[in-house]
């Protein structure tokens, strides 16, 4: 059964003063869009199905017509079915190669505005894509369109606490910077009464952070884990539960078991989401099986890739390809991400629809074991630095029996510290490797400019 409670107030002027219409066209413009996609979501497979077909068979026509790098990878076939699995998966250096080479593909698509698109590159090397504000459009209702889903309150204050991706916090050193709203439903606050919205962006100043999420409500908490654990360094489980937080919107990174078990303690749920900064949404855990992720169908087209399997604790895992519905000035067709996971054909709750689990983020995160079982390894400094003190630290896999840990900023370690230190890595990493803590005055970042805490090396 498809339908939607109505948990929230009005606003008092809800309704349009105009004659034979009922709600200002930009609200029911918007009302419509994100009713549509809850009936394309999780109304029958069929009709959604056909649609999906609809929409592939308009951006396989669209690329090949367009781009003579497309051009070349779609055959000409009049099957749907047989082209599509000919098309050769899209790494991300072929991403990076068509838009250097060929750009946007069309300077205005359906005479909408064309804009870039930088990812972070948080993973890796960072992706440029182009996007339409059709595109932009569409995610911002999609996120509105899943409180309608799930009979979710557009009332309760929003607060997004977002890593600082940009030069500006950096260069005016200045630990967070605030952007205050009235509300965060867009257009549809003429309609449902809306809490207040806030972006924090967040450097490295906790005090800051914890001090204005002090001040007021926080509602819908939506925040990496990475920076979910930082409060909870500071401030315990004692914090988490003042902040009047009513759900953590749980996104980007994975979601560690400490961090669900705390919350499950103080009784706040939590909802994950899967996305990719170049595709956009790829699935929302699902609010009965956590764990589960329903494919955001109305988004993208999901498979795997039999032929790039891992195992994780001898579970099978493959690597996920997906395909961006929507990408018509920057195609993403049968495009590899980075993860690896298990996709099913429903979801244990009764969702008729494709359904995600298991997943983990690259291979390089995962620690290889020599009978080439993988451990996908989530590293934290905070036990480290409850053990020893260090400005900063890198842990890496050069061979398949070894990880080694670098302590920056460190002239030497105390035996009981080293012992207590090496005792914690054989225990999450199942005493199969051998440690070695290296002390160095400064790290060397070139093999890792990112930074990343943990990368395996073995392939
Ligand atoms: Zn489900």
């Amino acid at each position: 059964m498809i339908g939607f409670q109505l948990n929230d107030s009005l606003s008092l002027d809800a309704f349009s003063t105009n004659p034979f219409s009922i709600l200002d066209q930009l609200c029911q413009d918007d009302l419509a869009t994100c009713l549509s996609l809850h009936l394309l979501e999780n109304g029958d497979r069929l009709p959604r199905e056909n649609w999906q077909i609809a929409q592939i068979k308009n951006l396989l026509a669209y690329a090949k017509a367009h781009s003579s790098f497309w051009n070349n990878r779609i055959p000409d076939c009049s099957s749907l079915s047989e082209v599509f699995q000919q098309i050769p998966i899209l790494s991300r250096d072929d991403l990076n190669l068509q838009v250097s080479n060929e750009g946007p593909l069309s300077k205005a698509f359906l005479g909408d505005e064309i804009s870039p698109y930088q990812s972070t590159g948080s993973t890796g090397i960072p992706v440029k894509i182009f996007t339409t504000k059709n595109n932009s459009r569409y995610n911002s209702l999609r996120s509105l369109a899943q409180y309608l889903i799930e009979n979710r309150s557009f009332a309760l204050n929003r607060t997004f606490i977002k890593p600082a991706d940009g030069p500006h916090l950096y260069e005016n050193d200045v630990g967070i910077k605030i952007e205050s709203y009235e509300s965060w439903n867009g257009a549809l606050n003429t309609l449902f009464k809306s809490g207040s919205y806030k972006i924090i962006h967040f450097l490295d100043d906790v005090d800051a952070l914890i001090g204005e999420l002090k001040k007021q409500k926080v509602g819908y908490l939506a925040c990496p884990d990475s920076i979910f654990s930082i409060l909870v360094k500071n401030g315990g489980k004692e914090l988490i539960s003042s902040l009047n937080i009513h759900m953590w919107l749980h996104h980007s990174d994975n979601l560690s078991d400490s961090s669900r078990m705390l919350m499950k303690e103080i009784g706040i749920p939590i909802r994950s989401n899967y996305s990719a900064a170049e595709v956009g949404l790829i699935a929302f855990e699902c609010e009965e099986m956590p764990g589960c992720y329903h494919v955001a169908h109305s988004n993208v087209y999901v498979e795997e890739n039999s032929n790039d399997v891992i195992k994780v604790f001898n579970k099978e895992l493959k690597r996920l390809i997906v395909t961006q519905l929507h990408s018509f000035v920057t195609p993403i067709i049968r495009y590899e991400l980075g993860d690896y996971g298990c996709l099913h054909n429903s979801c244990p709750c009764g969702h008729d629809g494709p359904t995600l689990s298991d997943i983990y983020g690259r291979k390089k995160n995962f620690i290889k074991c020599s009978d080439g079982n993988l451990i996908p390894f989530t590293f934290y400094s905070k036990p480290i630095n409850d053990i020893v003190d260090f400005d900063e630290i890198f842990c890496y896999q050069p061979r398949v029996d070894q990880l080694v840990i670098e302590l920056g900023s460190k002239k030497q370690i105390m035996s009981r510290q080293m012992d207590e230190l090496v005792s914690y890595i054989n225990r999450v990493t199942q005493n199969q490797f051998d440690i070695v803590v290296k002390c160095v005055t400064k790290i060397d970042w070139t093999r890792n400019p990112k930074k990343l805490p943990f990368i395996s090396y073995i392939d």
